[in-house]
């Protein structure tokens, strides 16, 4: 079995050349494969596996615009539909300079799992563009938002595919995106599009949800040996959406978070990160976290440097792919680091995850940490598709139960699996068997 699992591997290297990312995606889910695959030789003999690599379907597509000195710009985008057989595919879309296919197909990779490990019923896709939204003016992102939903509203829907936000996308593109949709179908079809505002369709708890979900995950995964975040050490990276709201609700929990970056520099700030001040600076005024130290006192700012410079029990990476290595991660684990849960996607690399899971530091992959936030976008579809709102204490319990669910249901298969406390092969497996069995049911 594990050599026919070696010679699917090749193949789907081979297959995806110069694909970096969407390689490292691939191989950490197949080296956790070998036992669910000797239980289950029908999953082997329907070829899955292969099937499960190679996504449904590709897009990619020109997006002219025109920027503020009337100069016409060209850009890429993407959507990668992935799988569709737990339901239509779901999955965000990131606007950032370093977007090529690879990182498109890594992450709708990811989100195959992620998606199936929620319990909800969606499937897995993932879409962008090259674009670079910083230093743009709101006319220049709003003329770039519709022109790439004037190409991608032909292949979404609300039972077909549902695009969101991630990197760069973030509520205000939601609207440019969603209203474009509008313009050019005529039809208020909410459930084309989550993370939407409030007041047209959007969901309370949404915005908070993947910060959220990652520090609940975490917070169970700490409780597996009896810690909690209360007086905890706390370092996040990122600065965006993800790492605010983790931040909030790590401090929500007791824990003292001392530390935030951006892709420019990093802040410290031993009293405690003071969020007013952090979404003052980055939410409203859209600057650097250097911003952030020159209005705290007591606060400083380094710049050109990486996070995990700064020592913590706790380390919440909530910025981008591959932002972790093996020296940040033997660095941290000599600082006594305790637990890492990922509200990124992929910020470990496999090196650093091998290191961390040696010394015995409780490690979630972001597949099932960072899944609060796909889990309150079908939540989203649901209000959506039944013209309902809920209460932001009822669409919160929802998330903490379905985090509560994944932490739980990536710890029992690891256990099964003989391998206790190890969430990598618990995620992957019982993301994979669902989705694997779905395949089955519905035929080639
Ligand atoms: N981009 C987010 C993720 O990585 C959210 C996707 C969504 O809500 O569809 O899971």
């Amino acid at each position: 079995m594990q050599e026919q699992l070696q010679r699917v591997h090749e193949q789907v290297l081979a297959r995806n050349p110069g694909e970096r990312e969407f390689h490292q995606a691939v191989t950490e889910v197949f080296e956790s494969l070998g036992p669910v695959l000797t239980r289950n030789p029908e999953y082997v003999d329907a070829a899955v596996l292969e099937r499960l690599c190679e996504p449904e379907r590709q897009i990619i597509f020109r997006v002219p615009w025109v920027d503020d000195a009337g100069q016409v710009r060209i850009n890429r985008g993407f959507r990668v539909e992935f799988n569709s057989a737990l339901g239509p595919y779901k999955g965000g879309l990131r606007f950032h300079p370093s977007v090529y296919l690879g990182i498109v197909k890594f992450l709708g990779f990811e989100q195959v799992f992620k998606n199936s490990l929620t319990g909800m019923p969606i499937g897995g896709g993932k879409g962008g563009s090259d674009f670079d939204p910083r230093g743009r003016s709101n006319g220049e992102v709003m003329r770039f938002c519709q022109s790439f939903m004037t190409e991608l509203y032909r292949h979404i829907g609300e039972y077909t595919d549902v695009p969101a936000g991630d990197i760069g996308v973030g509520g205000r593109e939601i609207g440019w995106l969603f209203g474009q949709y509008k313009r050019i179908t005529n039809r208020y079809e909410s459930g084309v599009i989550t993370g939407k505002g409030i007041s047209w369709g959007g969901s309370l708890v949404r915005t908070e949800a993947t910060g959220y979900g990652t520090v609940l995950f975490a917070e169970r995964m700490l409780a597996t040996r009896g810690l909690s975040f209360d007086g905890m050490r706390v370092v996040v990276s990122g600065a965006g959406n993800v790492a605010i709201h983790a931040i909030e609700k790590a401090q929500a929990l007791g824990a003292h978070v001392v530390a935030c970056s951006d892709s420019l520099g990093y802040v410290v700030d031993e009293a405690g990160i003071d969020l007013e001040v952090l979404r003052q600076v980055r939410e409203v005024e859209r600057l650097p976290v250097e911003q952030y130290a020159a209005r705290r006192s007591g606060a400083h700012y380094v710049p050109a440097a990486r996070v995990w410079q700064v020592d913590a029990q706790v380390a919440l990476p909530c910025a981008t792919q591959n932002e972790i290595d093996e020296t940040d991660a033997k660095r941290l684990v000599d600082a006594g680091l305790l637990a890492l849960a990922e509200g990124a996607n992929m910020p470990t690399t496999p090196e650093a995850v091998a290191l961390l899971q040696d010394a015995g530091v409780l490690y979630a992959p972001g597949k099932a940490a960072n899944a609060g936030g796909v889990a309150t976008s079908a939540l989203e579809m649901q209000q959506n598709a039944s013209r309902d709102s809920w209460t932001f204490e009822h669409t919160e319990e929802r998330l903490a139960a379905i985090m509560a669910g994944i932490h739980d249901n990536c710890a029992e298969t690891a256990e099964e699996y003989g391998d206790p406390g190890n969430y990598v092969l618990g995620a992957n497996i019982a993301g994979f068997t669902k989705v694997a069995d779905a395949m089955l049911a519905l035929g080639v």
